[in-house]
């Protein structure tokens, strides 16, 4: 097949076809992922955020407009203002794909067009790139330091799933409810199971919530009592932020699911176990979960963390054909909890990784899609909470303290069977190999105490 017209008249037609050619060729190459590269930014050498970062966000400038942007070191980095001045004219993109509230339209645009977009970024902030670096009234627009600031949520959430996907996590929160010897259902291990969520209540990091109301089943009794939840819990999960997937009917094959997926937060889960418990038959979690999550506001892309992929859990079943997923199809990322009451020093509860779960991302995205149910650009995938193997990694209070026999012991301020009054709940992630480092920031919510009428 010809590789353009060959009518002579069509000279635009090929030189588009040759332009669009080489921006493939150059989106191929994650050149924003170079170890030896230095920024001429002044940056912490031990930073979540070095020059081979480059997350995505939204925030709100000081002088209250919202726009997209990235983060270096301590400075966000206005996408619009790059954008406007012209440091983005060898990408096709439209002229206010950074003047949004959302990541949503960028998302959609595909993978070919976030990787340019990194990989110049990364260029322009390069030590040896003098553009900007030597242009001061550019920087005044572009750049701002991090009190200037606050953090959005990035993406409008269209639909919000939450996946089980750790073996851990379902043992010990099956022992605790059914008994050990029940302690896996007998589906577990075939199907990356999962509930859909509510988006309306994603929150970003930074934004206090309420301890919720609900109804409870004291022990022993078989009439339920309202008032607030007295188990209020977190839940260490990271999710995924998908771009426009695929249409009605159509099922997105697991070894093309990363293709789709633009990349990572970390995810706080918020459960009142109390509610949950007496709700959750049979149709699963409701009113215990849907009353918040938070999450990390930079969503760390799939390509920035290439570096740190690696292999999961083994299959301890035969996987049926669709979920079968080839070579390492997950992240090495460390992920803590620690918690801080009010004033207080803050203590860590758990030290864990991404790595542990049973169901990669890509399975959960071949599952969710099997039967042709549609995502779209924005919709987030919660990985279920991510336990590890021992009694110091596992990702919720209900886990911690085996549901509140064993109470743990904080540095400052007491000890805690669960998440109590004015506690703030951190959650954080890195990956690190002996290059570079790269980092989610923090997850951060405090609980106030129950709304009052
Ligand atoms: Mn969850």
């Amino acid at each position: 097949t010809p590789l353009y017209s060959s009518a002579a008249s069509d000279v635009y037609k090929r030189q588009e076809y040759i332009l669009l050619k080489l921006f493939e060729f150059t989106s191929m190459q994650i050149t924003a992922n170079n170890p030896d590269r230095k920024t001429w930014l002044d940056i912490t050498k031990n930073t979540d955020f070095p020059i081979q970062n480059i997350p995505f966000g939204v925030f709100l400038t000081r002088d209250d407009v919202i726009t997209i942007g990235t983060r270096i070191g301590d400075y966000a980095i206005d996408l619009g203002a790059l954008h406007q001045l012209g440091y983005f004219e060898d990408i096709p993109l439209t002229d206010d794909i950074f003047l949004q509230d959302t990541l949503n339209d960028f998302i959609a645009d595909g993978r070919k067009t976030w990787r340019a977009v990194r990989n110049k970024i990364a260029d322009i902030f390069d030590v040896n790139n003098k553009t900007l670096q030597e242009n001061k009234e550019h920087q005044k627009v572009i750049l701002f330091t991090l009190d200037e600031i606050e953090m959005q949520l990035p993406v409008q959430v269209g639909d919000y799933t939450d996946f089980y996907s750790s073996e851990e996590h379902a043992r010990n929160v099956g022992e605790m409810f059914r008994g050990a010897d029940k302690a896996l259902l007998p589906n577990w291990l075939h199907i990356p199971v999962a509930y859909h969520g509510r988006s309306s209540s994603i929150i970003p990091s930074g934004i206090p919530i309420r301890r919720p109301h609900g109804q409870k089943l004291p022990n022993g009794s078989d009439t339920p009592i309202f008032g607030p939840s007295r188990n209020l819990d977190f839940e260490l999960e990271m999710a995924f932020i998908t771009t426009a997937a695929n249409h009605l009917g159509e099922p997105i094959p697991v070894n093309d699911a990363e293709e789709h997926i633009f990349g990572l937060v970390l995810f706080n889960d918020w459960s009142a176990r109390d509610i949950q418990k007496w709700e959750y038959v049979p149709l699963g979690p409701f009113l215990g979960k849907n009353f918040a999550s938070t999450i990390s506001p930079w969503i760390v892309t799939l390509d920035a963390l290439e570096p740190y992929r690696t292999e999961g859990p083994k299959p301890s079943t035969k996987q049926l054909p669709y979920l079968k997923s080839k070579g390492k199809k997950t992240f090495d990322i460390h992920l803590q909890v620690a918690i801080q009451p009010e004033g207080k020093e803050e203590t860590v509860v758990s030290n864990t990784n991404f790595k542990h779960l049973y169901w990669n991302m890509s399975q959960q995205l071949a599952h969710h899609t099997v039967n042709g149910c549609p995502v779209n650009s924005g919709d987030m995938m919660g990985s279920g909470t991510i336990s590890g193997p021992t009694k110091d990694s596992y990702g919720s209070m209900l886990e911690l303290s085996w549901n509140g026999e064993k109470p743990i012991k904080l540095k400052e301020g007491g000890d805690r069977k669960f998440i109590q009054d004015n506690d703030t709940v951190i959650l954080r992630g890195h990956c690190e190999n002996k290059n570079t480092r790269i980092g989610f920031g923090e997850c951060s919510t405090k609980i106030l105490p129950p709304f009052k009428n």
